[in-house]
Order: structure tokens, then C-alpha cells, then sequence
């Protein structure tokens, strides 16, 4: 990747702590500290509070080793800032446990993220299949009934990929625009940001999250944004940044938001 013009940042980073990513904490670092970004932040997967699953994400065991490996790299790379996050599931009936967690350390920003539809986790590789018995219209509805859900909680601060469901390239054959525009209305009256998600370009899909028709309806919303690569390999640390830079600029978007401690911190213009 080219030099990027303006100081960007990555908000959505995992470690092998998940059971499905690649490289120490100190190497995604490093890939950082190589193609000039100022600020990233981990956001591991936080324990899943409705059954535990070492390929999806660590255990409640694991969070003080979590804690103690980033706040080790952050002592290592100043002056590349380096936040502590997490990115967590909303699982209906399980806000109190999801909670607690997210309260016992200082993070400096969580990210809402929606993979499961009544456990069904949709863009997990391995129940892949479940999609040939669904109703795919019905899914996109209850996705983004979720992720309107999640924001409402007021457990995040940032809700992650908005628009997954596509991953694997089913479509909708309704308009959602309806649907997008709703869910927008609850993120801007939530106080949550949206972040450009370059993954998705390494996926099936082919396409970030979410798609620039989609991003502009959060735009014009109010609803603020945030960069994030959804690195699980050191080498995808802002992998694509100038794309989802240029998508931003392209939808609207005038700068970004930098948090600390679950506020915002700064804002920073693109
Ligand atoms: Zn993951
Ligand atoms: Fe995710
Ligand atoms: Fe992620
Ligand atoms: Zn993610």
C-alpha cells in the first residue's frame, strides 16, 4: 500500500487470542508503525456470553492476558498511540453478562458487532450451508433489526461492519433502503459511530462494509464514522485505507472520530 496523505487510523484489529487470527500483537505494531499510521486499536473478540467457542473467541480467563499483551506493545511503540478495545456481540438476554464484561476494564472504545441471528453465527465459514434453508429477505430484516438493537443497548460506542450479512454475497431481492435509513435514525439518536470496514474486500463479497449507497445514508444521518481493517494477519493493518478513505470523502464524510476511555477524544479531519 501507497503512503496515505492523511494520518488514518485503525480501529478494528484482532489477536490470536480469537483461536482464528494470525500474529503477535507486536507484529500487527509493526505493519502499523511501517506504513505510517499514528493511532491503531485492538479490538479483540470479547468473550461470547451465550456459550464459549475457542475458534470465535477467547474466554473470560484469557481477558487479564488480553489486557496485559496490548498494554505491553503500547508501552513498546510510542509514539504510535495504541487504544485497548473490543468488539462484542449483542446477544438478546445476555445484556447484564455482555455488561459486566465490557465494564471491568477501561477500554477506550467498543464495537457493536452483529454475527448471530438467534445463534445462528451467519457469516461464520462453517454454517455457511444455513444459508440455503433461509428466507434471505427475512435474514437482511432481522439483521438490521439487531444491529438497531445493539446500538438502542447503549453497550457500544462504534457498531462494526453494518451491513456482514452480505458477506458471502447473498442479496436481498427487497429494497432496504427503508430498513438502512431507519437504522441510521437509531445510530445518530444513540450517539453510536459506523466504521468503514475494508475486510469485506477480502471476502467473498468482494465490497466493504458497508456498501457506499448504504454509508451515504449514515452520512447524511449524522451519524459519525471510524476506520477499521479487521485485521486477524499483521499484514492486513490498514489494508486498503486509501480506498476507504476515497469512499468516505466520496459519500461525504469530513473527518473521523478518535476515542479514549469510551469518549470521543478528538475528531479528525479527513
Ligand atoms: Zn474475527
Ligand atoms: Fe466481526
Ligand atoms: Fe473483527
Ligand atoms: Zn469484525
Amino acid at each position: 500500500m501507497s503512503a496515505l496523505m492523511t494520518p488514518i487510523v485503525d480501529y478494528h484489529m484482532h489477536t490470536p487470542l480469537c483461536g482464528h487470527a494470525v500474529g503477535a500483537p507486536k507484529e500487527y505494531a509493526q505493519h502499523a508503525r511501517a506504513i505510517g499510521l499514528e493511532e491503531i486499536g485492538f479490538s479483540d473478540h470479547a468473550p461470547l456470553v451465550s456459550h464459549d467457542d475457542p475458534k470465535i473467541t477467547m474466554n473470560i480467563k484469557q481477558l487479564p492476558i488480553y489486557h496485559k499483551m496490548i498494554e505491553e506493545v503500547r508501552s513498546q511503540f510510542a509514539p504510535l498511540r495504541i487504544k485497548i478495545a473490543m468488539e462484542a456481540d449483542f446477544i438478546p438476554g445476555f445484556e447484564d453478562k455482555t455488561k459486566a464484561i465490557l465494564q471491568s476494564y477501561p477500554y477506550d472504545y467498543i464495537i457493536g458487532s452483529v454475527h448471530f441471528i438467534n445463534r445462528w453465527g451467519f457469516d461464520d465459514p462453517a454454517e455457511r450451508e444455513r444459508w440455503q434453508q433461509k428466507d434471505i429477505n427475512q435474514v437482511y430484516h432481522d439483521y438490521y433489526d439487531l444491529l438497531r438493537k445493539s446500538a438502542e443497548s447503549g453497550l457500544f460506542d462504534i457498531m462494526g461492519h453494518v451491513d456482514l450479512v452480505k458477506k458471502f454475497g447473498h442479496r436481498a431481492t427487497e429494497d432496504l433502503t427503508g430498513e438502512i435509513e431507519k437504522t441510521a435514525k437509531v445510530f445518530k439518536k444513540s450517539g453510536v459511530a459506523v466504521e468503514i470496514n475494508t475486510s469485506g474486500l477480502r471476502k467473498p463479497v468482494k465490497e466493504m462494509y458497508p456498501a457506499p449507497e448504504c454509508l451515504k445514508i449514515y452520512c447524511q444521518a449524522g451519524v459519525p464514522l471510524t476506520f477499521g481493517s479487521d485485521a486477524h494477519d499483521p499484514l492486513d493493518v490498514g489494508k486498503d485505507f486509501d480506498k476507504a478513505v476515497a469512499l468516505a470523502k466520496a459519500v461525504g464524510y469530513k473527518e473521523y472520530l478518535i476515542f479514549k476511555q469510551r469518549k470521543v477524544e478528538r475528531v479528525q479531519k479527513i
